[in-house]
């Protein structure tokens, strides 16, 4: 039964914040510090600046523990993914993580609890400090606050780590219903789930893979899906969206609010 209480879905990284600097900082800082690489030598300058090879890759990141692949991948010594190599690692992206987590014998499981220990580590150092490397859309949450005034509820459906998401909406002064990291499963299963006891008035992501998907599932195609404009989209993500799916821009959420 569809209760009518209202509620408007958001994914967290691309949608509510840009995290690039904090994805680039702590993959490297678990590179750094617990991956025991002998393929890599970290020093301080490659901090100072993401380097635009993990900027265009990040697009096809899925989960978060891909990142810490990616950066191993730049920066190691020998052959590293530079810019003219970025097109042949992109073209077959899911091979490439998968050889390279076989030649390394790494796993996603121990990659993700790295990345998980170096966030850990860097929020009991210096909280402030963590938090910042992330830079919000205040559209967005400006779009959140309106909901609320109306009523209607928002849900957070991320990949990363429920607890790293929570902590920087609080420090946004943003209290969703609920938050939900890869922990929970996949956003599609979440996504029917809460279609039992809410009325899903609208899913904002910027992986277009997942809202064709939503589209796709028989219980969530009738969720309206919107792909984030401002997110971490690939250059032909904004194509062929078909009358389904459609490409939000920040300027349109106010437009939004009236539904
Ligand atoms: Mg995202």
């Amino acid at each position: 039964m569809v209760s009518s209480q209202k509620i408007f879905l958001f994914d967290f990284d691309g949608v509510i914040v840009d995290g690039m600097n904090e994805y680039w900082h702590s993959s490297l800082f678990a590179c750094e510090k617990y991956l025991n690489s002998p393929h890599i030598s970290v020093d301080k300058s490659l901090y100072m600046k993401v380097p635009n090879t993990f900027k265009e890759i990040r697009p096809w990141v899925k989960y978060g523990w891909e990142m810490v692949l990616i950066v191993h991948e730049i920066i190691k010594t020998d052959n590293p993914i530079k810019n003219h190599s970025k097109d042949d690692f992109i073209y077959n992206y899911h091979e490439n993580c998968e050889r390279i987590l076989k030649d390394n014998s790494w796993n996603p499981k121990n990659l993700q609890k790295i990345l998980n220990e170096s966030r850990k580590y860097q929020i009991d150092k210096d909280f402030e400090r963590w938090v910042n490397l992330h830079n919000p859309f205040f559209e967005v949450i400006n779009f959140m606050d309106e909901l609320s005034k109306r009523k209607i509820k928002t849900g957070v459906i991320t990949t990363k780590g429920k607890i790293f998401a929570e902590k920087i909406l609080k420090q946004l002064n943003i209290f969703p219903e609920f938050v939900f990291g890869y922990e929970s499963g996949t956003k599609i299963k979440i996504a029917e789930r809460l279609n039992k006891n809410y009325e899903i008035l609208g899913f904002i992501e910027d992986r277009k893979k997942t809202l064709i998907e939503l589209k796709q599932n028989l219980k969530t195609s009738h969720i309206p899906c919107f792909l984030a404009d401002w997110g971490y989209l690939k250059e032909t993500d904004r194509f062929n969206l078909g009358n389904e799916i459609k490409l939000l821009k920040l300027d349109n959420l106010k437009q939004l609010v009236a539904i």
